[in-house]
């Protein structure tokens, strides 16, 4: 399980945590950094205040003040532990993992593994198969019919079976692939009457089911020809649980952050079409109904559901079993019942997305839509006004929230003609809620997230929202009890080579006062000096050894003046950027350093670095000043005991120390 540091770093090295991040939020180039909205569920954010420094390998967020390396990222956000991590990236990169790290993991482990493996390897034949296929073949002519994309079938990974019986297993042989395996995995199955194995998928448009790093994890098929079942997918495997899994998520993801909603729809075609018409924010089912697992995935990316129903029978039955799901993950869930038994495809490709975007925009309230659905018929029976009520308790049992409970009694009494106070008296037990909502509400996401993919049962470490965990140790240094001034100065060497040069030349480490901060600088020290060329690799270092990470990003007055400014010009242009950040904030522009040098934006250039110049040099003087006055604290107190010639002396000498930078801060600041 220990990986060489020289691993770690080419692992590291052959992966951008920039590509790592977009899959979750849509990043911008703004002034040397990215910026993007937080990806993280606990922090909602309208406007951009999450940024990343493509140079330093790590994120911040202005707004919630995470901040991370690639491995923190993985970890706070995918709930990976260090060894998962390092194998996801490795295998990203195409690196081969050290043999004695491979032996960690039990069979089980394993053999997931090899799935993942094998299912890769069919997917790429499935898509040869489709890159080779003619064009008046029977896949060609329905992707024409569908409109489907170039870009869109590379994107979604489809792929084609042929119809013969036996060309994927026979591939997968040649490949050296265990057929076995192979039957494990769904995909091919053994003969009853001879030996051998038979193709599963025949004459199939196939839709790799992934999960949102990219593993294959299992496969969808639409039949071409004549035939039975429309739709195949793989049945549950060692990798795939249904209920688990929103297909499209590893594509989408994104949009559903940026856009902060979620549409959920039935089938691949459905996601497929509203994604290539601009929808972008949605994910399938896969035909099964919501569980539970899957509102934890939806909590992770956004509280804002739209849940988007074929107009049949089914449809409408499922909206209503979706809809305690949602509220019990205390999300705001929205509903749309398409009209004519339509589904999303046949919607969009008859009446056009700007149909669709307006119904969505107006969707309802799912609640208040199944009550209408309840009120069909309702003729105000006594005998109806207590089913109504008793199907509306169980509804309102799961939802955390109190207040959204009553608020919803006070909305639908007057619909079914009774007083709020008996629908109140009648709905709302406090007993029974009280107990569903210490469930939900003391999990956080995050948490529910690391309980999904924990691997062989082993309860993994909670994950707290605030304070970056560390991977699988503990901060070693504890800074956060130091005085804003050493914290000033520990981001200042951080940001700039030239700092921290001036800073470990004139040993400034010695008038330091807090022993953390002492110990921390040691380290960095001799961090540095391993490998001076990693200067960049400093902050990405020490996200990881201090327990208070957003130290390192302290904002120079400077830069908040820039950030202001910035804030202001773009307030008054009408900015219509192409992914709808109209409304800009004094974050925007607070970048986190790119390349490890204080950036001036344009020509004044100088008078920006003289400014930073200062900055530093003051931010010197007052820790040096702090270390006067400390020590002259513990001298007077001594000499109070008993003074000595030397003791006089050295009071002496401080109290000209401080005189003398008190001198000097009014003269000219010059090092
Ligand atoms: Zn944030």
């Amino acid at each position: 399980m220990k990986f060489s540091q020289e691993f770690i770093e080419q692992v590291q090295d052959a992966n951008n945590l920039v590509d790592i991040i977009s899959q979750y939020t849509q990043l911008k180039q703004s002034g040397s950094g990215l910026m993007g909205r937080c990806p993280f569920p606990d922090h909602k954010e309208k406007t951009p205040s999450f940024s990343v420094s493509e140079a330093k390998q790590v994120y911040h967020c202005f707004g919630c003040q995470k901040s991370g390396n690639i491995f923190t990222f993985l970890n706070q956000y995918q709930g990976m532990s260090f060894p998962q991590s390092m194998e996801y990236l490795a295998d990203r990169a195409g690196i081969t993992l050290p043999k004695d790290t491979q032996d960690f993991d039990d069979k089980n482990a394993l053999k997931k593994k090899e799935i993942l493996k094998l299912n890769k390897a069919a997917l790429s034949f499935f898509n040869l198969n489709l890159e080779r296929s003619l064009k008046d073949s029977l896949v060609r002519q329905y992707i024409i019919k569908r409109g489907l994309s170039e870009e869109t079938i590379k994107l979604f990974r489809l792929g084609w079976t042929l119809p013969e019986w036996e060309t994927l297993a026979s591939h997968l042989r040649s490949s050296g692939y265990s057929l076995d395996l192979a039957e494990e995995a769904r995909l091919v199955k053994r003969k009853t009457k001879e030996s051998g194995f038979y193709d599963i998928f025949r004459e199939r448009l196939i839709f790799p089911i992934t999960n949102s790093m990219g593993d294959v994890l299992a496969f969808g098929g639409r039949i071409l020809a004549q035939g039975e079942p429309k739709y195949l997918n793989s049945p549950e495997t060692q990798v795939f649980q249904k209920g688990k899994i929103f297909y499209g998520l590893e594509q989408t993801a994104r949009y559903i952050r940026s856009e902060d909603q979620i549409i959920i729809v039935e089938g691949y075609m459905d996601l497929i079409s509203l994604f290539q018409s601009g929808i972008r924010n949605v994910v399938a089912t896969m035909g099964t109904a919501l569980t539970s697992d899957h509102g934890r995935v939806i909590k992770r990316l956004t509280r804002n559901v739209v849940v988007l129903f074929d107009g049949d029978r089914a449809g409408r039955e499922a909206a209503e079993r979706s809809l305690s799901l949602l509220l019990e993950q205390d999300l705001y869930p929205r509903g749309l019942i398409l009209p004519d038994s339509m589904d999303p495809d046949d919607f969009v490709k008859s009446k056009g997305v700007e149909e669709l975007n307006r119904l969505i925009d107006r969707s309802p309230d799912l609640m208040n839509l199944i009550f209408m659905e309840w009120l069909i018929g309702f003729g105000g029976e006594p005998s109806e006004k207590i089913k109504i009520a008793n199907k509306l308790k169980r509804v309102l049992d799961v939802i955390p929230d109190f207040q959204y409970r009553k608020l919803y009694v006070e909305q639908l009494a007057p619909l079914m003609g009774v007083e709020k106070n008996w629908l109140r008296d009648t709905v709302l037990s406090k007993a029974a809620s009280l107990s569903v909502s210490s469930v939900s509400s003391s999990q956080s996401p995050l948490q529910s997230l690391s309980q999904v993919t924990k691997k062989n049962g082993s309860t993994p470490a909670p994950v707290s929202n605030s304070v970056p965990k560390i991977l699988n140790s503990e901060a070693v240094y504890q800074v956060k009890s130091a005085s804003k001034v050493e914290k000033h100065l520990l981001s200042l060497i951080i940001k700039s080579r030239a700092n921290f040069e001036y800073f470990f030349a004139q040993n400034l480490g010695q008038f330091l006062v807090n022993p953390h901060m002492k110990k921390l600088f040691n380290f960095i020290d001799q961090a540095y000096r391993q490998s001076p060329e990693k200067f960049d690799r400093l902050t990405s270092l020490l996200i990881t050894q201090i327990d208070d990470p957003s130290v390192l990003f302290y904002r120079t007055p400077l830069e908040n003046q820039q950030v202001k400014r910035a804030s202001q010009a773009k307030q008054s242009e009408v900015s219509e950027a192409d992914s709808g950040w109209e409304s800009v904030d004094a974050n925007d522009t607070a970048v986190i350093g790119g390349s490890g040098e204080v950036e001036p934006s344009n020509s004044d250039d100088q008078r920006s670095l003289e400014l930073e110049t200062k900055f530093f040099n003051d931010v010197v003087k007052r820790v040096k000043e702090d270390f006067f006055k400390e020590r002259l604290k513990t001298i007077s107190h001594e000499l109070k005991v008993g003074a000595t010639p030397e003791k006089l002396e050295e009071m002496r000498e401080i109290q000209k120390s401080l005189k003398d930078l008190k001198d000097s801060k009014e003269s000219a600041e010059k090092i």
